[in-house]
């Protein structure tokens, strides 16, 4: 049996899946936050002012004013975010998991898989959801949509946004500083999916996860050791890659994830 056909019999088997996705998903679907190709020519002004050449770079830098970096954040919500359109890839991930029992964990804070259709109850954005805006304050004061923020900055009518409980501007819901707060209840639904479903056939789907996200991959290889009913299914990872005592129950295809989602889906 070749990989692709073992890693499609453990899918088929499966009574539930869990999707990682890491940054190369969100490159898949257009957003690549470490590329210094383009960012010089896309936002020209916040490059030379600020000396920053990759959205990475931007978005950890403290901007003169909030309005400025309100004004800077709408541009990079639009454009990659509100203006975004799953990509076939995306799509046939939907097909695939559709009727399934699954839950995704991402590190892409860029919405992607609400906005694709997926179950938003099914989906832990570990770096947050940056459609999403939480108190600068430093206290937890909530999270709550940004969206209507993004669209008055673009048509040039936009205001910094207070907290509602103390009146502080509100940042974007993703780890900039030492007081981001994940989703508490996705954390949570995340975890009892894991726990309920330790003694059950569960594939681990593993799709562009790198360095930049180690919370999807180390914990995930490690609870595959530890339940004898799981599998593990790497897009990026080749088989040396994988451990010893992983060599029978995970396949590592080293292969795009669009590969990977075609052969499984076909
Ligand atoms: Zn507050």
């Amino acid at each position: 049996m070749t990989q692709i056909e073992q890693a499609k019999t453990w899918l088929k088997d499966a009574d539930n899946i869990i999707v990682t996705a890491g940054n190369g998903f969100s490159i898949m679907e257009g957003l690549d936050m470490l590329d210094d190709t383009t960012f010089d020519v896309e936002h020209s002004k916040t490059a030379k002012k600020y000396h920053v050449h990759t959205i990475a770079d931007a978005l950890d830098k403290k901007f003169d004013s909030w309005d400025e970096q309100w004004k800077f954040w709408s541009e990079l919500i639009q454009e990659y975010s509100l203006d975004y359109e799953p990509s076939k890839t995306m799509k046939e991930l939907r097909a695939l998991l559709d009727g399934k029992d699954y839950f995704i964990a991402t590190s892409s804070y860029g919405h992607f898989f609400e906005k694709a259709g997926f179950e938003t109850k099914r989906i832990f954005d570990v770096f947050g959801d940056w459609t999403q805006m939480q108190c600068s304050s430093g206290l937890n004061h909530g999270v709550r949509s940004d969206v209507e923020v993004v669209k008055a900055y673009q048509k040039g009518q936009g205001s910094v946004p207070k907290c509602e409980d103390c009146n502080s501007p509100m940042e974007l819901h993703m780890p900039l500083n030492a007081h981001f707060y994940p989703d508490q209840d996705a954390n949570t639904r995340f975890r009892w999916f894991l726990t309920k479903n330790q003694d059950k056939k569960v594939v681990v789907l593993e799709l562009g996860v790198d360095p930049t996200s180690p919370q999807l991959l180390d914990p995930m290889i490690s609870l595959t050791s530890e339940h004898p009913t799981w599998r593990y299914i790497a897009a990026d990872l080749s088989q040396d890659d994988l451990p010893d005592n992983l060599q029978k129950t995970a396949i590592g295809l080293n292969t795009s994830i669009s590969n990977v989602i075609k052969d499984l889906k076909g």
